[in-house]
């Protein structure tokens, strides 16, 4: 049976996803509403923008039933503005949504406001071979809790990790043709 995967349908790049995750096999579905998740292997949480993404996780009340969906174990995958939301806000206070799935402190826009985009190679820590990365206006990871491992660097900065069935990427894994990112997490999932 291929594994049936969620992408949080409120705002970002869930289209891209859902093209990528059938490529790979996957049976890929839009999610916005709370029994949406029930019977999903995984989850990705886009990206978007952070803030935006939050305040509709709020509106449409689905702050707990994604809090439920990662106590249950099941997969999830924040890229970008996901990253973002799954982090902790240890190091700045906000009022914005954090899950706090991922012990780790972030850095919005960590690359400069004015660095729109840019694509580079770079290793991952479980893929054989260096990976496409395509960043927009990305976020890095400034520091993890001893729960995390580090996936990837760019020049000291943390754009991957991972803590038990929770995956982030501070860039977009479904914008390349290389695969290799979204079919790791496919492995967690389910
Ligand atoms: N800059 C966005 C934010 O802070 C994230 C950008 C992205 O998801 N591509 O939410």
């Amino acid at each position: 049976m291929p594994k049936k995967i969620g992408v949080l349908n409120l705002q970002g790049a869930v289209r891209e996803h859902i093209l990528s995750l059938k490529k790979l096999g996957a049976d890929a579905v839009a999610v916005k509403k709370a029994n949406d998740f029930d019977d999903l292997d995984g989850l990705i949480i886009p990206g978007g923008e952070s803030t935006a993404i939050g305040r509709l996780i709020r509106e449409h009340q689905l702050e707990d039933r994604l809090r439920a969906f990662h106590q249950e174990g099941k997969a999830i995958f924040g890229t970008c503005a996901g990253l973002i939301l799954c982090s902790t806000d240890a190091s700045h206070p906000t009022e914005d949504l954090r899950l706090g799935f991922i012990d780790m402190e972030v850095e919005r826009n960590g690359f400069g406001r004015q660095v729109d985009s840019f694509e580079m190679l770079l290793d991952f820590k479980g893929i054989d071979h260096p990976v496409e990365s395509v960043f927009i206006r990305a976020p890095y990871i400034k520091s993890v809790g001893p729960a995390v491992s580090i996936l990837s660097e760019l020049e000291g900065k943390i754009v991957a990790a991972e803590q038990d069935n929770v995956l982030v990427t501070a860039y977009h894994p479904e914008l390349t043709d290389d695969m290799s990112v979204l079919e790791y997490f496919l492995n967690k999932a389910g």
